[in-house]
């Protein structure tokens, strides 16, 4: 075989995409039972869920070129409404000047801005972790106010444990003060994810199996349930994986060969082992785990946003998803909508230990204290999805782990590794397919630095409220107060 490419999730469908565009065979081995990787859409009874509601957007035009391609006008535009709930409030996110001061109150507000200008004058002098920079940034106050309870909810560990370099791949270009001049005079020239979102009519999954069947079409087959459970190298060359499939074991060689495992699992694959010190660091990189809870509920209409985020440290539910405000095609029964509940956990801790049941009641129990869904409502159904490495944790010493598996896998021939755990960088699936792409295109004769890839290019969320949807949603009633 040409290439061998291990995951069916965006990075690794997208380098066989590539290839077979330009006519070079590849065989993907996807271990689950579908495509998508965190990517996918879960269904359960008819309701289509995502892994955490999953946006498309990107800056980077080969990816959205790609989405086109494949999806053409399956794509629905999606407007983005979502709010944050903190010490029994909703906030509009992005920030509306009214809501945000008559929430906060007059003396919290004018203590923020006293603690942004003293953050201006007084800067913490080092910024390593994610307390100093944001705290530089927006104030101790605001900080304390909108981003610690979240980030440490969803990291399970302190902010300042979680390394600056989280913080500035996520909210480089965020401050106050644009907060602020946005939020009152409203914001027409800057690009951003937040007014709308493309999204595939069926859920992301209806991509990733668009992309599997045009590669089964083109005799690049995608191979599911099948576990690369074994890489055999000589040196700084891999001459085959070893894979499982219905209990059966197989030896398949390549010439060229792309991963988007996670590159901790890759390296502990390996025959011969890597060198003792590069095993360390394989050992010593760290993932967040999550897990959706999915309630189905006897209401066709609960509240008007995509996702509200809980901030209140109280609940354990981090995010909660309204999958019918993303696409009505998500669910089957008009008369009843679906919720995603997003915990951030570990595996084998103890959200991670609950059964099912147990997880169900908890999430309901959640969603009916919060407002969102009456005492009297009926939540008729419900179901819980595992997601295993959901998140590569950026703590004091992945950064020098990195590099140590950096230098060692850029030594070999034929090997990449690419995505998102495939290279433990945070990207979202448009970066992950970005890597693919360019791993597709080096194995062409063209030569590309993976590595460089959502380090160099800015990304992500700014505040704005130039959002015409998000107007719209203002003049309408909240179906929710508290
Ligand atoms: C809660 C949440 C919300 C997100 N929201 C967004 C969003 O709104 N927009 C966005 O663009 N991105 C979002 N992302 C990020 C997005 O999910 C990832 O960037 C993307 O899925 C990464 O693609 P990948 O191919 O690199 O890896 P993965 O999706 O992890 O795919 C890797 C694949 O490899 C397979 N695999 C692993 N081991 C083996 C093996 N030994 N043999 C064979 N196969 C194997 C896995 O089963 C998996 O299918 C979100 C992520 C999370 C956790």
């Amino acid at each position: 075989m040409d290439t061998v490419v291990i995951g069916g999730g965006p990075a690794g469908l997208t380098a066989a995409y590539e290839l077979s565009k330009q006519g070079k065979k590849s065989i993907v081995f996807e271990k689950a039972d579908r495509v998508g990787g965190i990517s996918r859409t879960e269904t359960y009874k008819g309701y289509r869920f995502d892994i955490g509601g999953h946006r498309f957007f990107t800056k980077v035009g080969e990816v959205e070129q790609l989405w086109q391609e494949v999806m053409g006008d399956e794509f629905i535009k999606v407007p983005r409404l979502s709010r944050i709930y903190y010490k029994n409030r909703f906030f509009s996110y992005p920030l509306e000047p009214y809501n945000a001061l008559s929430n906060l109150g007059f003396i919290n507000s004018t203590l923020i801005m006293w603690s942004y200008f003293k953050a201006k004058v007084q800067p913490h002098p080092v910024e390593e972790n994610f307390e100093q920079w944001v705290s530089n940034r927006f104030g101790k106050r605001l900080y304390e106010t909108f981003f610690k309870t979240y980030t440490e909810k969803v990291w399970g560990i302190p902010c300042t444990e979680i390394r600056a370099d989280w913080a500035a791949q996520r909210i480089k270009g965020l401050s106050l003060k644009k907060a602020i001049i946005n939020a009152v005079f409203g914001s027409n020239n800057t690009k951003t994810l937040i007014k709308e979102f493309n999204y595939p009519v069926f859920g992301p999954g209806q991509m990733w199996e668009r992309f599997q069947q045009i590669l089964d079409s083109k005799g690049s087959p995608v191979h599911l349930n099948t576990e690369v459970i074994e890489v055999k190298r000589e040196d700084y060359r891999v001459n085959s994986v070893t894979i499982k499939q219905n209990g059966q074991t197989e030896e398949v060689s390549g010439e060229n060969f792309v991963s988007s495992m996670p590159v901790s699992l890759l390296l502990k694959k390996m025959n011969p082992a890597p060198p003792a010190e590069v095993l360390e660091a394989a050992n010593g990189l760290k993932y967040r785990d999550f897990l959706i809870v999915t309630l189905v509920v006897d209401q066709a209409e609960l509240f008007p946003d995509n996702w509200i985020y809980i901030h209140s440290p109280q609940f354990r539910v981090g995010r909660i998803q309204n999958f019918k405000n993303w696409s009505k095609a998500m669910v089957p029964d008009q008369s009843k909508t679906c919720l995603g509940m997003e915990y951030f956990c570990n595996e084998n801790g103890k959200l991670w230990q609950m059964t099912n049941e147990e997880l169900v009641k908890l999430a309901s129990r959640e969603v009916k204290e919060l407002g969102l869904v009456d005492s009297d409502v009926n939540i008729e159904d419900g179901t819980v999805i595992r997601q295993y490495k959901a998140y590569p944790v950026y703590d004091d010493t992945y950064k020098n782990n990195v590099e140590i598996i950096r230098k060692y896998i850029q030594k070999f021939e034929n090997l990449q590794t690419v995505g998102r755990n495939g290279m433990h960088r945070y990207n979202n699936s448009d970066h992950s397919m970005l890597t693919g792409l360019l791993a597709a295109k080096n194995i062409l004769g063209e030569k590309h630095n993976l590595w460089n890839v959502n380090v160099e290019r800015s990304y992500h969320e700014e505040f704005t409220n130039s959002n015409k949807a998000y107007s719209n949603l203002k003049n309408q009633k909240f179906v929710v107060s508290k």
